[in-house]
């Protein structure tokens, strides 16, 4: 990897100060987003070697087809998924999932964890459909995570493995007392692949590839049970308006023969593929959710060391270990060292803005190394200690 110049640009007012970071400082590679985060150089370059021959060519044909079958026995391994547990995909990432869930996997009421950005998208969703009955909400203030107990008349709980706007992990569990056959949606976009799940305390995991699975968007993946499947087939019979490209039972009939309903991005794909061998031959989900933890001790561990920084997350047993939330002082302009960084090529820092917080916002998915991270601390010290 070539080390970054830095680049003090004149785009902010007031200007970025002029900090240029030691190069023996800085992190090995800069991406630190949420989403789309770091993908891994080798894999990029898998794109253009073994990649090559995939690329510009029909998705209906064997090779292509092969792909996708990779990816969802790998999907199915990593999560060690029960037998009967299907990988489902399609396209329009998970904000189309949220669409599609509302069509084809939620009877009459959903009952939902509602604690950022992300989780009340898609209370909005099913808020504003007009065939469903208007879903029961559990608010927990950003930076903490709700526990959402049974309701009785729900047929579907909606849950947020990882809030990707604040920075909170929230359990994965039934909850207790539930009706006979209501189903537990979780949405995992930035979750799976880098925090461990048991696939028992879920009918429907699904996230999109561009978190801990170090690739591009627009697709979404969702691994369903049983009772998931037959809940789609179920709303189906009972003749429900469904449009084709959200239809579930589309989906599923087609990622059963190991395509998509129309056009995917290859490369998305191709990338997702690298990924998944990547973890499940370093040791699968224990490995990979591992190394996220690492770089998340070392994160909040140097936060909760300096005067200047806490994590913003009060609850440690709450604190994400893909996605750090550093609150800072008034004296210290978080924004300012975002832009600091950015001019030294370390990138995507910034915190979520609807927050509105004083705060980095650290993306700590598998494909970071834990180094960065370490490296993006020492970083930031050399910045405060210049403001
Ligand atoms: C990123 C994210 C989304 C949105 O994913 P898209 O693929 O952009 O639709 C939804 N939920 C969570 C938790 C996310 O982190």
């Amino acid at each position: 990897m070539v080390r970054r110049r830095c680049e003090h640009g004149a785009v902010k007012s007031p200007p970025v100060p002029s900090i240029c970071l030691p190069a023996d400082l800085q992190p090995v590679d800069g991406r630190f987003g949420s989403g789309p985060s770091k993908i891994r150089p080798e894999a990029i370059a898998s794109l253009t070697a073994s990649g090559a021959v995939l690329l510009g060519t029909s998705h209906r044909r064997p090779a292509v087809k092969r792909l996708v079958s990779r990816i969802r026995a790998d999907v199915s391994s990593l999560f060690d998924l029960p037998e009967g547990y299907e990988v489902v995909l399609g396209n329009g990432g998970t904000t189309a999932f949220w669409d599609a869930a509302a069509f084809g996997l939620i009877r009459r009421r959903s009952r939902h964890a509602s604690f950022g950005e992300f989780s009340a998208k898609f209370v909005t969703v099913t808020r504003r459909a007009p065939w469903l009955e208007e879903p029961t909400v559990v608010d927990a203030p950003p930076g903490t995570a709700p526990v959402l107990a049974a309701e009785a008349g729900v047929d579907a709980y909606a849950l947020t493995h990882n809030e990707t706007s604040t920075g909170v992990i929230a359990p994965v569990v039934r909850p207790r007392g539930a009706d006979a056959g209501a189903l537990v949606l979780v949405d995992a976009t930035s979750a799976a692949g880098g925090v461990p799940v048991d696939p028992a305390e879920f009918d429907v995991y699904y996230f999109a590839p561009q978190k801990c699975m170090a690739s591009d968007g627009g697709l979404w993946l969702a691994a369903m049970s049983p009772g998931a499947v037959e809940r789609v087939a179920e709303i189906a019979t009972a003749g429900r308006y469904v449009p084709a490209s959200l239809d579930l039972g589309i989906a599923i009939e087609n990622s059963r023969l190991d395509q998509t309903y129309n056009t995917p991005a290859i490369a998305t794909l191709l990338l997702l593929a690298e990924q998944l061998d990547w973890i499940n031959a370093n040791g699968g989900l224990a490995w990979s959710a591992a190394r996220s933890a690492r770089s998340a001790s070392y994160l909040y561990g140097w936060a909760e060391a300096r005067d200047f920084a806490s994590p913003y997350v009060a609850d440690p047993a709450s604190r994400s270990p893909v996605v750090g939330t550093i609150d800072f002082d008034d004296g210290v302009d978080a924004e300012t060292i975002a832009a600091v960084l950015r001019a030294n090529r370390i990138v995507d820092t910034e915190s979520y803005r609807k927050l509105g917080r004083n705060q980095l916002r650290i993306g700590m998915y598998p494909a970071v190394d834990p180094y960065d991270v370490q490296s993006l601390t020492a970083c930031i010290d050399y910045i405060v200690e210049r403001l």
